[in-house]
Formats: structure tokens, sequence, C-alpha cells
């Protein structure tokens, strides 16, 4: 039975990348674990009066390469080892892309859906005062992730504005335009996973304009649906899922009407026309492009066989475990892993973190150009070690994001 356990698998997929650039001890030894991490609980006032505790993560993986960068999740099922993963394919993110920046992330277990707005604006007030000692501009930078937005970070910038009584609007990305955001970050996770996309149809021949599956319509997912179509000029939505169900439509559904759909029923349940089908079937659809953008450990060595997709764009952080990795190889299925397909979030928003640091901001054009040659760019790099090493894309991709960061280590004289 293959593990599941996103820290071990983390582990592994550094030291397998460790191997094949020979490095040595002390290096795998440090880029095996997190370099910082800091756990506490966080008491908060609800609704009804009662105090009620939360357990509450911030993980600095590695900070070789620059200030520390990564979401902040608040989600039921995490503990300190989903976090250090997740922290961990932060830093390697970071580096496959080339940004001057380390890895991180941030959890708060939680049940967003059952919690009012002022409940979620007391627990992120609350997470801030936890982390602030840890985070800055120049420490560590978080954004969002899984039931985390903009709104979100709105309350904990002013949070952190309040604790340190100074303007500091880079300490967070992803904020509202209206304090310190940026033109196109909330696209930006999709629209650099549909570039890739595109760099991968063109190099294997594949046609984007057939059909696609989106497995998580959270934003990522949505912007995704309507993103595929305008940037690779056509496709057939056939289907979707979400944390509720799964839905199916031969004939494509149209992705405005569908996201239309979930933000007033809160699922893609119900969809007029679709058909409910399996959430394991989605997964498994015929389809030419198959986007998981939900969860981790979803395509695993039971489900991988069956895939019919022929690229998978990895929109989520770690969906596919490391057997379904070596089965979906050997299927000869096309995998953008998630370091390289998920990248466009942290690359728009360190173009956030520039422009606030001169508050001076860009045009969306700008935005929308550097993030495609910065993704394209570090797609063709990923090819390259591919071919180089012989090895499947997670691999090949790992072995360039490893190497920088070990580089990174050695010139600090850490190893
Ligand atoms: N949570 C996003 C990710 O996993 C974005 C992180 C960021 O912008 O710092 O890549």
């Amino acid at each position: 039975m293959e593990s599941y356990n996103s820290f071990q698998v983390a582990q592994h997929q550094v030291r397998e990348a460790a191997r094949l650039l020979h490095l040595d001890k002390a290096t795998v030894e440090l880029l095996s674990w997190p370099q910082r991490e800091f756990r506490c609980t966080l008491q908060v006032r609800m609704d009804d009066g009662r105090i009620e505790n939360f357990h509450a993560y911030r993980i600095q993986y590695n900070y070789a390469r620059g200030p520390a960068k990564g979401g902040i999740r608040f989600h039921p099922d995490e503990t300190v080892d989903t976090i250090r993963a997740l922290a961990s394919w932060m830093t390697w993110k970071t580096a496959v892309i080339d940004l001057p920046l380390g890895g991180a992330k941030g959890g708060v277990c939680c049940n967003p859906k059952t919690m009012s707005p002022r409940e979620l604006e007391n627990l992120s007030r609350a997470y801030i005062r936890a982390i602030h000692p840890m985070i800055g501009i120049d420490r560590d930078v978080p954004a969002p992730d899984v039931y985390t937005n903009p709104q979100t970070m709105a309350w904990m910038m002013d949070e952190y504005e309040t604790i340190t009584g100074r303007h500091h609007p880079g300490v967070l990305t992803d904020k509202p335009q209206q304090i310190g955001g940026t033109e196109g970050r909330r696209d930006a996770t999709a629209r650099g996973g549909v570039i890739t996309v595109r760099e991968a149809c063109s190099a294997l021949g594949a046609d984007p304009t057939k059909a696609f599956a989106i497995q998580g319509f959270g934003n990522a997912g949505q912007r995704a649906a309507l993103l595929h179509r305008e940037i690779l000029g056509g496709g057939k939505l056939v289907g979707v899922s979400d944390s509720r169900g799964a839905i199916y439509l031969p004939e494509g559904m149209d992705p405005e009407e569908l996201v239309m759909h979930k933000l007033k029923s809160g699922s893609v349940l119900g969809f007029p026309g679709a058909k409910v089908i399996p959430q394991e079937a989605l997964l498994e659809l015929d389809v030419e492009v198959l986007y998981p953008a939900a969860l981790e450990n979803v395509i695993t060595e039971d489900n991988a066989p069956n895939i019919r997709a022929r690229v998978i764009c990895e929109l989520a952080n770690g969906p596919t475990t490391p057997a379904a990795d070596i089965i979906l190889n050997r299927k000869g299925i096309h995998v953008i892993p998630d370091i390289l397909a998920s990248a466009g979030g942290v690359t728009v928003s360190y173009f956030e973190m520039i422009q606030d640091s001169y508050s001076w901001f860009w045009e969306e054009e700008l935005v929308h150009g550097r993030l495609d040659s910065k993704l394209t760019r570090a797609y063709h790099a990923v090819q390259e070690a591919i071919r180089e090493k012989h090895v499947h894309p997670r691999l090949g991709a790992m072995v360039v994001g490893v190497a920088r960061v070990a580089e990174a280590a050695k010139l600090r004289g850490w190893v």
C-alpha cells in the first residue's frame, strides 16, 4: 500500500532529485526538513460567545534563495505534515520559476464552511497576532490558499499594520486591489497552468480544443474553465467536480454559466443538463486535458491505470502520489507537475511584492506578459531536465528546483 503522508511523499521527491544531482549528505539533510516551524493554538471568540481553540502552523521550509513565500490554508484536515509538505513544494516551485524567494506554508485547522464572516475575521486576526514576528516582506510573505481569499488577506494585513503601527502592504499578497493588490493576481494560478498546457500541446501535437475536465471548482478550477478557451482558442468542458460531487455533459458546459451556477448554489451539482457521476469517474474521463485543482493525493496507484487524459495540468498542490507518477509516465501521459503548473499564483504574488515596495502599479497587460514569459521559460527548462536526465516530469521539475536551492545554500556556506 502506497504511503499518502504528504510530507513523506515530499521527502521522497527531494531525495530522488538529490540522488540524480549527486548532492552530498549535509545538503540532502538540509533540503529534506523545514528550516523553521511554528505551531500554536489560537483562542477565538465565536458568535455565540464561546471561546474556541484552533491549531495553527506556519512553516518556513527554506529561505536560501530569498524571503520564504507561500499561502495560508483554512481546512479541517491540516496537520503539521500536510503543511510541511506544502511548504516544501513552495520551495521548489519558486526555484523552478527562478523567483528570488524561498518556500513556506501556513494553515489553521478549522472548517470555514461552518463559520460566519465575523468568526473568520477573528480567526484571521488571531493568526497574525501569533505569527507576526516571523513574517514581513524581507522574511516571509503569506498569501491565500485553500479556503482563504483576498478578504482574508485584507484582515490579516490590517492586523499586521495595527501591531507594527506602519503601512506594510507587501507583508501579504493577493490582497484586494484597493489596498495594494495587483492586476492579474486572481486568475494567475489558472493562467499560468493554461500557458503550460499551451506549450505542452504544441510540443506533443495534442489538441486543446477537444474535451477537458476539471477536478475541484474553487478559484483555480473556475478560472481555468474560463481561461482554457480564451487562451487555447477552444475546448469542451465535459466534466467538473467539487467537494459535493461530480457532473458530466458530453456536449460540453458553458464555463461562464457554470461559474454563475456555482456562485449562486454553492456547488456544481444541479447544473442544467449535466449528469451526476461518481467523484472517482471524473478523473477517468476520456479527455485531452485534465486539471486536478483540489487537494493532495487524488491520483494514486489505484486510479492512475484508468486515467485517459493526454495531458494532466496539476493546478492543485501534490495531487499525484509517487507510484501514480510512474504509472502515468509508463502510459505516456504528459504530466505538467504542480511545482510548474500551479506556479502562476506565486509568480504574480512576487510581482505584487515588487509593486508594493515602490507603490507603483503595473497595467494588466504587463502582468500577463511577464507571467507568460516566466512560465514559458520554466516549462522549457523542465523539459530539458527531463530529456537530459531521462526522468518523469515531476522528477525533472524537482531536479531544476532542488539544484537551484542547493546552489544557494552552498554559496551561503550552509553546506
Ligand atoms: N497558495 C498559492 C500556491 O500554492 C500561492 C502562494 C503565494 O502566492 O505565495 O502556490
